[in-house]
């Protein structure tokens, strides 16, 4: 029997302040609140034979601010949410770390975003087509995350995050989530 898996194009989806709202450092699962339209806008991308992959910098846990364990329950309530609307995600990766400088366009850490690691190991291990995925996020480390890992695109959502001129200043800017998506059906619908 042969266990070659298809390989399929994801969208890395950035946590706090895209899928759910921003809460700061979320310690709790009553902390969670869904981005509106996000479950609505994941189903779309499902629909569309996207997976859908959480990437997430949870430098809480690295600054001491929150534990592993508060970290993994405020996730384990998103996927929670996301699966009772009908909105799977297919997988979570995360990276405590916390961060030397205020410089959101450095890479620090292989794994902390803007560095590509995280998307690398879901390619791997989840046989995804990187030149066929996108990124959204609310910070221009989630947009070169995207570019440094050879996604397609990388879209910025939003408008909390206004970028300075610079490295990823140059990303497509979107209302929401749910604006970002929008987009990428009209392409994938043309193609
Ligand atoms: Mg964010």
């Amino acid at each position: 029997m042969t266990t070659s898996k298809k390989i399929r194009p994801a969208v890395f989806l950035d946590r706090d302040g895209t899928l759910i709202e921003e809460r700061g450092y979320p310690s709790r699962a009553d902390q969670v609140a869904l981005v509106r339209g996000a479950a609505a806008a994941v189903r779309r991308l499902r629909a569309l034979g996207f997976g859908c992959v959480v990437v997430t910098n949870q430098s809480g846990v690295g600054r001491g601010l929150i534990t592993l364990e508060q970290m993994h329950a405020v996730n384990a309530e998103m996927l929670r949410q996301f699966q009772e609307a009908g909105a799977p995600l297919d997988g979570l990766y995360y990276c405590t770390a916390a961060p030397l400088s205020d410089d959101k366009t450095v890479i620090e850490h292989s794994d902390r975003k803007p560095g590509p690691g995280m998307l690398l190991r879901a390619a791997k291990e989840m046989h995804l087509d990187l030149a066929r995925s996108w990124t959204i996020g609310d910070s221009v480390s989630d947009v070169l995350a995207g570019r440094n890992a050879g996604c397609r695109e990388s879209l910025l959502v939003g408008s909390a995050h206004p970028l300075p001129h610079g490295r990823g200043s140059d990303a497509l800017v979107f209302d929401d989530l749910s604006a970002a998506v929008d987009y990428i059906a009209s392409l994938a619908i043309a193609a």
